[in-house]
């Protein structure tokens, strides 16, 4: 059976204690490979290297390290149907989706970020003769921490800024899903970025752990649920450690009278169903107008019983995969078990399923509860998995009031003609991703993070440069 190693110093290396844990295939339930557990001699390692990449990697130029990332962004589209293929084995979802967004959108980020490398720059101001200038000099090692649903794109989307701007980082990926940062590690050796300025070390949360104690990392960017991001937090708070949270969402998608109701139910389908539900900026809160929620769910549930073709990921035709895990099969189940003895109205689906294509899978049918109060344990907790709650307003006030009413605020989604009504709304909203007549494009363009306890920080954008440099301030009297 294939074993993945930790990849440290610009090549796999072996642990020396022979600990490895399983990579379980969401779609078959099978073991699909084993991984070696980061040993002390790995992580001290990992250290060293970092240490050496970064001093070779920050005395480069931004033009050098730009031509650099720029290879590895052909390198990740050149392999994209490879790449794309470990991610359906590993997350379980579709291959009709990782195959035209998972790669690409990891390969954006850094094309974006190699683009902006040589454009770091600081200011001067004269100061009557003495004047002072300033310097954006990266951070040192940054530590990534990812989640396991878009495995490749988070560490594409940690390491783009962090390389671009001089920094090594040291990489962990979710133990459910471990491959694919190993496979961008290969990648940067081939293009050309030195060794140990992107290492890849394995294991479940004591690696994370260590990794946010130790006193040699200068920062972390995490992407997990809150209840961890908080723990991340204090063990960052041990030697001061800035911190990037990317964190989870119960977000609103608010649909208006006057919405063009097909694009509406749309984004409804996309911002629940898509990836099994397994994504952080989910409009899982449905809020539709008295005057078109009828229409709406008719249409919603017409269109899930229609559309969904659920089974084997990796079938051309199939466009609802696997949940990541048996423990969180059960879990989204549990939810839905909830949500009946709470009093929603089930609409569609609300069962495991067993496709004949992948009857080991675990697998569960899109799932449309209507009725919903505010309340109700489905609406304010994340599930993650593909279940909507619709909820029904009448009043504007009224639903901004809810729709804030929460400790998560990543995204929000309003779907509206009246185009001064869709700008109220969302600047009312307590969210730092929102879309007007869409839902869910991210481009590389564009900052991402949350409001309230869905982060701190920002992913993408020019922003974020910030987040991976500091200022050094210089004094010259003259
Ligand atoms: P998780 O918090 O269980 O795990 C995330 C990572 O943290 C894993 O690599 C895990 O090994 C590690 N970890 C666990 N305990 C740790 C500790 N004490 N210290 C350091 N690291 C530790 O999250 P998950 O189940 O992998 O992912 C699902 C969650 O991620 C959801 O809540 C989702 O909303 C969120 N998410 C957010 C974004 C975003 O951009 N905001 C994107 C994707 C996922």
């Amino acid at each position: 059976m294939q074993q993945i190693q930790n990849f440290i110093d610009g090549a796999n290396m072996p642990n020396s204690t022979g600990e490895t844990f399983d990579v379980i295939n969401p779609a078959t339930g099978d073991v699909a490979y084993k991984v070696e557990v980061a040993c002390e001699q790995i992580k001290e390692k990992a250290i060293a290297s970092a240490k050496a990449g970064f001093e070779t990697w920050r005395s480069m130029t931004g033009m050098e390290r730009s031509r650099i990332l720029l290879k590895a962004v052909a390198l990740l589209r050149e392999r994209n149907d490879e790449l794309a293929e470990i991610e359906v084995r590993d997350t379980g979802k579709p291959w009709q989706e990782a195959s035209v967004v998972d790669v690409v959108t990891g390969a954006d980020s850094i094309e974006f970020f190699a683009g902006l490398a040589p454009a770091i720059e600081g200011n001067q101001q004269d100061l009557g003769g003495d004047f002072y200038y300033t310097r954006r000099e990266p951070l040192g090692i940054c530590a990534g921490i990812g989640a396991w649903n878009y495995p490749l794109q988070i560490a594409c989307w940690k390491s783009a800024p962090a390389l671009a701007c001089g920094n090594a980082m040291i990489f962990k990926p979710s133990e459910e899903t471990p491959l694919g940062a190993v496979k961008l590690a290969e990648i940067f050796i081939e293009a050309g970025v030195p060794s140990g300025v992107f290492n890849v070390v394995q294991g479940d949360g004591r690696i994370g752990e260590w990794l946010t104690t130790h006193s040699d990392i200068a920062k972390v960017s995490f992407t997990g649920e809150v209840g961890t991001g908080k723990k991340v937090m204090i063990g960052a708070a041990s030697s001061l450690k800035d911190v990037t949270m990317e964190l989870g969402g119960k977000s609103p998608l608010i649909i208006f009278d006057d919405a063009d109701l097909d694009n509406a139910v749309s984004a409804a389908l996309l911002g629940n169903f898509y990836t099994q539900g397994e994504i952080c900026t989910n409009g899982t809160r449905v809020y539709v107008h008295d005057a078109v929620y009828d229409e709406f769910i008719k249409r919603v549930v017409a269109r899930t019983k229609e559309n969904v073709v659920l089974g084997d990921p990796m079938h051309p035709d199939t466009n609802v995969g696997a949940l990541i895990s048996k423990k969180h099969h059960q879990l989204v189940l549990n939810y839905i078990q909830k949500g009946k003895a709470e009093g929603a109205k089930l609409a569609c689906g609300g069962q495991a399923a067993q496709p004949q294509n992948a009857p080991n899978g675990f697998f569960v049918e899109p799932t449309v509860f209507v009725d919903c109060d505010d309340d109700m344990t489905i609406v304010k907790e994340e599930i993650f998995g593909p279940v909507m709650s619709v909820l029904r307003f009448s009043e504007e006030s009224d639903v901004i009031q809810r729709a804030n009413n929460t400790h998560l605020g990543l995204a929000a989604g309003v779907f509206t003609q009246n185009i001064q009504r869709a700008h109220r709304v969302i600047h009312a909203m307590e969210a730092g991703i929102c879309w007007i007549n869409s839902y869910g494009l991210s481009p590389a363009e564009m900052p991402v993070g949350g409001y309230k306890q869905s982060g701190i920080g920002r992913e993408n954008g020019v922003e974020t440069l910030k987040h991976y440099t500091q200022l050094k301030a210089v004094y010259v009297g003259m």
